[in-house]
């Protein structure tokens, strides 16, 4: 989702009631905390604990990363990185392995880098992604690429206003777009996600996925617009683009047993989220683990990030890796 900053929120695990916190870059007012932070990164660098806890915990364990509108020139310095600690997959190529069970036979220190929602500047990523050759997913939300309809939340000041949105039934989207005089189909001036021809010209560098047509809080949909947003979105870019949609992204990190029951029923072959965490053999392929990592993310901290250590010390220090969850 688009920057909004605020008080962090304790969030939900799969389909829970109160919704997530939408933050895709650090907000401004933590500055002290982000300072400390970032020693601590440099120190755990500094030290190769990250190379050993890489040896001893992720060798053979899927690292999923999450993102949403990456910095161009941030993101060229990440995948460098990431290629320095990491053997960067295919999200096909896990999903073939897992329906093969040969899993263990993927590279150590397997990594994935999926974005969501099809924002417009991931065109601009299209350069490092073809230079660097690294495999990357895009999940888009299919009613709003190529088209200059905006995605639903954008508009919303504050978290405060955007709360209520999320916790209502499928209509809260429609009622809010309804107050600022629009409806969900509506087209605007600027576009805020991908247009039709930028897509064709990634698809032979970029594999696009399912993240639903309007990016709902699925939980929070009746049955019917539930499986028209998951089977529909599916639908609409295979016909569309002529992509072989096999993975799917809950929108919000929100979905529950209805969800996993209409992506199988749907067809995809595997779902993630944004449960935080690394992925084993044994990794239900419906709910795929991620490591969110904000859009202006240091080089340092994806890869700690990315390694699950920085995951395991929050838990460590008694904090749950799901007390702080950010929206997609
Ligand atoms: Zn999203």
């Amino acid at each position: 989702m688009k920057t909004l900053s605020g008080p962090s929120r304790d969030a939900q695990g799969a389909g829970g009631a109160s919704p997530a916190m939408p933050r895709t870059t650090r907000t401004t007012n933590g500055g002290a905390r982000a300072q400390l932070k970032h020693k601590v990164l440099r120190l755990l660098y500094g030290l190769k604990v990250v190379r050993v806890w890489q040896f001893l915990c992720q060798r053979r364990k899927l690292s999923i990363l999450c993102y949403h509108d990456p910095d161009p020139a941030l993101f060229a310095r990440q995948v460098a990185a990431l290629k320095a600690h990491f053997n960067i997959i295919a999200l096909r190529d896990y999903a073939k392995a897992h329906a093969n069970n040969t899993v263990d036979q993927l590279p150590k220190y397997p990594l994935v880098i999926t974005i969501d929602d099809g924002h417009v500047r991931n065109f601009q990523l299209l350069e490092v992604i073809a230079r660097e050759k690294v495999p990357v997913t895009i999940f888009l939300t299919s009613g709003v690429v190529g088209t200059n309809r905006h995605f639903w939340w954008t508009g919303v000041d504050s978290e405060d206003e955007l709360d209520p949105l999320k916790s209502a039934p499928y209509a809260g989207m429609d009622l809010h777009l309804a107050n600022l005089g629009g409806v969900r189909e509506a087209a605007y001036p600027t576009r805020q996600a991908l247009s039709e021809q930028e897509i064709r010209t990634m698809a032979p560098f970029v594999d696009f996925q399912g993240h639903t047509r309007f990016h709902p809080v699925l939980p929070l949909c009746s049955m019917a617009e539930a499986k028209d947003e998951i089977a529909g979105c599916k639908k609409e870019l295979e016909d569309r683009f002529a992509f072989d949609i096999y993975a799917f992204s809950y929108p919000h990190g929100r979905y529950g047993a209805r969800e996993i029951a209409l992506a199988k029923q749907a067809g995809y072959a595997c779902a993630v989220t944004v449960e935080e965490g690394l992925n084993n053999v044994r990794a239900n392929p419906f709910q795929l683990k991620r490591m969110y990592i904000l859009d202006d993310a240091g080089p340092l901290e994806v890869v700690v990030k990315a390694s699950g250590l920085w995951t395991a010390l929050r838990r460590l220090c008694g904090r749950s890796a799901l007390g702080v969850q950010y929206d997609v």
